[in-house]
């Protein structure tokens, strides 16, 4: 039984985001995506908001459970009895931060390993902060995110952050 975390923020959730997690639930039995909660890092949609739209886009993936997480990684991959990491990698840019992590990961837990999924080519581009900064602006994001996104954006967006 081959159980992977795939650890982000998710603020919000992107397609990028949901292609990775189609991608990897073909390769694993159970996929935990771990929603950072971290006070110092401040995100536009708080832990409940986030963990809602990553529930309600991946309806179609029974093998997705989506937790809360406010500890290391390695700890929580241990919490969770997982023994592999799935991110995500973009441009060249990803690299040399996703290199470093995986290794210190590996340092943590050294029972964890990290693989690596190539961003589908239309979604090279896509961050959740580009997102947020197109539909701060009310510009369209229908084509990059989950239906109940734009809506949690718009909706965001119109009230004004707090
Ligand atoms: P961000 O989108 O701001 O980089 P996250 O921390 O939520 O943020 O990303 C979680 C994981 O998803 C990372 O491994 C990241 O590289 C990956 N990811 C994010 N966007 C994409 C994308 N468009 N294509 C592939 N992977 C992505």
């Amino acid at each position: 039984m081959i159980r992977a975390l795939y650890p982000g923020s998710f603020d919000p959730v992107t397609n990028g985001h949901i292609d990775i997690m189609e991608r990897a639930c073909g390769l694993v039995d159970e996929l935990v995506v771990a929603v950072s909660h971290n006070v110092a890092k401040h995100c536009v949609f708080n832990v409940d908001e986030r963990l809602d739209m990553i529930r309600q886009s991946t309806l179609h993936l029974p093998k997705i459970r989506v937790e809360v997480c406010s500890v290391l990684i390695a700890d929580f991959a241990r919490e969770q009895n997982a023994q592999v990491i799935i991110r995500g990698l973009r441009a060249v840019s990803d690299f040399e931060v996703e290199f470093k992590m995986a290794l210190m990961n590996k340092h943590l837990n050294n029972e964890l390993e990290t693989v690596f999924l190539m961003t589908s080519e239309k979604y090279l581009f896509l961050n959740s902060s580009l997102i947020r900064e197109i539909a701060s602006f009310k510009g369209k994001v229908q084509e990059f995110v989950p239906h109940c996104v734009v809506e949690s954006l718009r909706k965001k967006y119109n009230e004004g952050i707090s």
